[in-house]
């Protein structure tokens, strides 16, 4: 990997003066973006098309965008992305693809509960509630989570209509159209705010979790559709007896930035792409020609323009939005409209008794109504083997979103005491952290708000008519780490198919 982008420059220039005519001649795509999004498209366009010249762009001096592991003192710390979803298969495919499979580490299966907080204590949330719909009504009707008015307004679940208008619903809309308010309130808008930071009463249900309004257009109570399809996953797990099983979630025994980091090893080492730091990308014009015809002229920072054939833009939407300005003007709109919120991780490390109120469990996540800001938490220590040294208790806490925004701003040491002293109100804690840390992500979480669906429709439409120009990165459909690198892999096999190359799916 390349650090300095002008000598980098200059020696490419005096390089490809001296190639030899095939490979001077040979079609360059420029992939903008070293986070997981950009990669993999880089990553995808180098195993669909060799032949290309394919020279990826990152703006700082480190590739994996958001992504970050540190051991400080034992501790194995997550900064963002601490492990990712296997219900979906893109990010597991990259994975074993780059031979990670002996570093696939399943979740800890005797800590599989959440907790939610209410008046400041934890309880557990109801078993088999998933994200917004209960699939065992036992757990349901006992838990202290509800009052009983509560549980039976969504019991009602069960015989309520589906709903005929197919126009987008935020999801708390939605879930309250369904379960109740209080079933919003005190337990989905807790589990949603921790997972997308947002406001729940603005985000799209069809743009974030669409799966749940179509168990609603399909099977009409989402209770009854979660059993049935709890049932038929049991039927298929039976069924399939042989091959490697994995839990709901997986991280990396290595830490989740090896992922990234190997991903530009190889793509340098095996000469799939060349992989230039420090290189921000701060203009890009049609060569000349309509739509593309001759190819763009990219230009960065440091004032030097080169052509490419294609440009795969992965950066976070705001910089795509300026970068697409005069190539592709609802593109850029959309991109630049997109409202993103912030968040921030602190790790808190204890000794296991200065831990007074301990519970077993993943984690917890807490409804905006308590007031503390704080979104989540997660106990490191049990989720992952090898996180923490034996004894101790890693906590890994987050703040900020739309509930408290000023988590980004405030001097850092007042927000690890504001997050210590909310976390010795829920666990008990005394004494001092062993070891703490803070990392804030501004604007890192795009939020799918009402109207999503229509814009996203917009901007397909028009990269879908400019040829050799794709956008790939969690602005378009979905945050987490799979729906990154399929969106990676969707937009190296537009530029594929654009550029004249047999494209065969990795579809999934
Ligand atoms: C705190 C936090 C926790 C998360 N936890 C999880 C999790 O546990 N599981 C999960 O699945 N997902 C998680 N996510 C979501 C997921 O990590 C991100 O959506 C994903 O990593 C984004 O990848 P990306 O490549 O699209 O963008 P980024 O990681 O933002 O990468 C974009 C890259 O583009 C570069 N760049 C910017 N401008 C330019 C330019 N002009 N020219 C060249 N380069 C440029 C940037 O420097 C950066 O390296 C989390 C996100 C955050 C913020």
């Amino acid at each position: 990997m390349t650090n300095n982008a002008n000598e980098n420059a200059i020696e490419r220039e005096n390089a490809d003066a001296n190639a030899p005519q095939n490979a001077a001649s040979r079609r360059r795509v420029a992939v903008l973006g070293g986070g997981i999004s950009g990669l993999a498209a880089a990553w995808r366009l180098s195993k669909i098309a060799p032949e290309l010249d394919v020279v990826l762009w990152e703006k700082t001096g480190r590739v994996g965008g958001v992504i970050g592991s540190k051991q400080i003192d034992g501790f194995h710390l997550e900064a963002s992305v601490d492990n990712f979803i296997t219900t979906v298969p893109w990010a597991l495919d990259l994975c074993k693809e780059l031979g990670f499979e002996q570093e696939l580490t399943s979740t800890n299966n005797r800590y599989r509960r959440t907790f939610v907080v209410r008046k400041r204590r934890l309880y557990p949330l109801p078993d088999g509630f998933m994200t917004m719909a209960p699939t065992k009504l036992y757990p349901m009707a006992t838990t202290p989570l509800l009052s009983p008015l509560g549980k039976l307004r969504c019991a009602l679940e069960l015989i309520l209509p589906r709903r005929r208008s197919t126009e987008e619903e935020s999801i708390a809309a939605f879930v309250t159209r369904r379960l109740g308010r209080e079933a919003f309130e005190r337990l989905v808008e807790p589990l949603v705010g921790g997972i997308y930071g947002g406001d729940a009463s603005r985000l799209s249900l069809q743009a974030t979790l669409p799966r749940f309004a179509e168990m609603e257009r399909k099977d009409r109570s989402l209770i009854w559709s979660m059993k049935k399809s709890q049932k038929k996953a049991k039927r298929i797990k039976r069924e399939e007896e042989s091959g490697a099983r994995y839990s709901f979630f997986l991280t990396l025994s290595s830490g989740m930035e090896s992922l990234p980091r190997r991903l530009a090893e190889r793509l340098e080492s095996e000469n799939r792409a060349r992989v230039e730091l420090n290189r921000e990308a701060v203009k890009l014009e049609k060569a000349s020609g309509a739509n593309g015809a001759d190819g763009w002229l990219l230009t960065d920072s440091t004032g030097k323009t080169e052509r490419f054939d294609a440009v795969l833009c992965a950066t976070p939407s705001d910089a795509a939005g300026a970068l697409f300005r005069s190539v592709a003007p609802i593109t850029s709109e959309v991109c630049a409209g997109t409202e993103r919120t912030g968040t921030a991780i602190v790790h808190l490390a204890f000794r296991n008794e200065q831990v007074k109120r301990p519970v077993a469990g993943m984690g917890f996540v807490v409804p905006p109504s308590e007031g503390n800001g704080l979104l989540a938490g997660s106990f490191s220590s049990f989720k992952y083997p090898s996180r923490a040294p034996e004894g101790t208790t890693l906590l890994r806490i987050f703040v900020g979103g739309a509930r408290s925004p000023d988590s980004l701003t405030i001097p850092e040491s007042e927000l690890l005491d504001r997050v210590l002293a909310e976390t010795r109100a829920l666990l008990g804690v005394e004494g001092e952290p062993l070891m703490s840390d803070v990392a804030r992500f501004p604007n890192a979480m795009p939020q799918y708000y009402l109207g999503r669906l229509d814009a996203i429709r917009r901007l397909r439409e028009e990269l879908a008519a400019t040829p050799t120009l794709a956008l790939a990165g969690n602005a378009l459909e979905g945050v987490g780490l799979p729906a990154c690198v399929k969106s990676g892999n969707d937009a190296a096999e537009k530029i594929a198919a654009d550029l004249g190359f047999a494209v065969e799916k990795s579809g999934r």
